[in-house]
């Protein structure tokens, strides 16, 4: 199958050529005809899918005759990134369309976007909490409202958002399509399907299962041990771009200061920074002059840059779910990706459960010459005193006992002092 099959308009082609897409992915190649169709759809299908696109080229379709500047099109999201993203790709795809996409989300002043909504969008992306706000003040107005998307139903249930979702529902009067994402179907999510979408169809893609482009290693080490195991794979391993995982917030800081002070381009992305602060750190990312990105679980989901090569778990995820999701930054759409994970005792639990999902044991990697006997120190300082430069020094190949993939050794490229961007991405109203 190829786009061509879905007769798009050729002002939405030349968005899809820009982008460079060819084939449509599983979900596009479904979900596109049967919301052409006026369908409601239920879409399971993890991010990375290509899930955006498909609901974003037959909503350009659909808007691309009848009135503008009004709310023609709406997607819910749970975080501002994906609000933010989505917007992305609706320019990009529908650039030649003339249609008009604006985000809405909280943390930034609400009236820069009451005057973009006054302007006059068709399609507005927004995070629930802000959304409620432009209802309640009148700023926005939904009366022309056609199609409803609700984007990571699953994570909006986890953050809270089903309350301000309904609200925001219950301010639709009118007959429109209904088109609902999510990764997993908790039964709320569920109930709420059943609800608002008449008669859906339900499209599902590789449900709770990881992208087959991503490859699987474990590595066991100590806990104080973690930091310097990182910095040794982040010399010896050939990556593009590195996205390390934390368990929490102070330990995502920490880490990426023990970065920065060996010498490392790192930034960092967790809950408590302000959207101006988030948002460099993210692009810094993106546009690649920085190649380690340290986050919570909070960069899970919906951060779509292509070219990371490796997700780092520096801490075990709490559950499979939010495996899949760390592990969905990599491998994205026709591109390989490896997730290593670091474990330590505590973790023989989490590991049984997360092999029972890839239905495969798990590798255990070490890493040659690493002391992994290194006593703790009697008490962890919140800082090393000396900051140690790391050199080209011991770049022995990683032994990766029959697996070959990290056959070539070049280190994160570009390893210098100074760009730690700080940190980032609180809960979006
Ligand atoms: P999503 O699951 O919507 O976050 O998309 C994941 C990534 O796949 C994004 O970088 C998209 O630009 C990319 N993508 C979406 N559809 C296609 C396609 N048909 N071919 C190649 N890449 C795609």
């Amino acid at each position: 199958m190829n786009f061509e099959t879905f007769n798009l308009h050729p002002s939405i082609m030349a968005g899809v050529r820009a982008l460079g897409y060819s084939v449509p992915t599983p979900i596009q190649s479904q979900v596109i005809p049967l919301v052409m169709q006026g369908r409601d759809v239920i879409g399971l299908a993890q991010t990375g899918t290509g899930k955006t696109a498909a609901f974003v080229l037959p909503i350009l379709e659909r808007l691309r005759m009848g009135p503008r500047g009004r709310v023609r099109a709406l997607i819910i999201s749970p975080t501002r990134e994906l609000a933010e993203q989505t917007c992305e790709v609706i320019n990009s795809l529908g650039s030649k369309t003339g249609l008009q996409s604006i985000s809405v989300y909280g943390g930034v002043s609400m009236e820069r976007q009451t005057s973009g909504l006054r302007r006059g969008a068709e399609i507005v992306a927004a995070c629930p909490g802000r959304l409620l706000d432009h209802l309640w003040k009148g700023t926005i107005s939904l009366a022309n409202l056609e199609v409803l998307v609700i984007d990571e139903a699953d994570r909006m249930f986890d953050m809270g958002f089903l309350p301000d979702v309904r609200s925001i529902l219950s301010c639709i009067l009118q007959k429109h399509q209904t088109l609902l994402f999510s990764a997993t179907m908790p039964d709320d999510v569920r109930r709420l399907a059943r609800e608002i979408l008449h008669d859906p169809v339900t499209v599902q893609v590789d449900l709770q299962l990881p992208a087959k482009t991503v490859s699987h290693a474990l590595y066991p080490v100590q806990q104080h041990l973690k930091t310097n195991l990182l910095k040794q794979i982040l010399d010896r391993t050939q990556m593009e771009s590195v996205l390390v995982f934390t368990r929490t917030k102070h330990r995502a800081e920490r880490v990426a200061e023990q970065l920065l002070r060996a010498g490392y381009q790192v930034t960092s992305l967790q809950g408590d920074l302000s959207q101006g602060r988030r948002q460099a750190a993210l692009e810094a990312f993106r546009n690649g002059s920085v190649k380690i990105l340290v986050a919570t679980d909070i960069a899970a989901r919906g951060l779509d840059v292509l070219s990371i090569s490796h997700v780092i778990n520096y801490d075990m995820p709490e559950d499979t779910d939010a495996y899949i999701h760390r592990i969905g930054r990599t491998g994205r759409v026709n591109k390989n990706g490896d997730a290593f994970t670091f474990v330590t005792s505590d973790d023989a639990d989490k590991i049984v459960a997360l092999e029972q999902l890839l239905h495969t044991p798990l590798e255990r990697l070490t890493l040659q010459g690493f002391d992994y006997a290194r006593p703790a120190p009697a008490r962890e300082s919140r800082l090393p005193r000396q900051p140690r430069q790391y050199g080209t020094e011991n770049k022995r190949p990683v032994k990766r006992s029959g697996n070959t993939h990290l056959a070539s050794h070049r280190n994160v490229q570009g390893r210098r002092p100074g760009t730690v961007t700080a940190p980032a991405v609180s809960r979006a109203r």
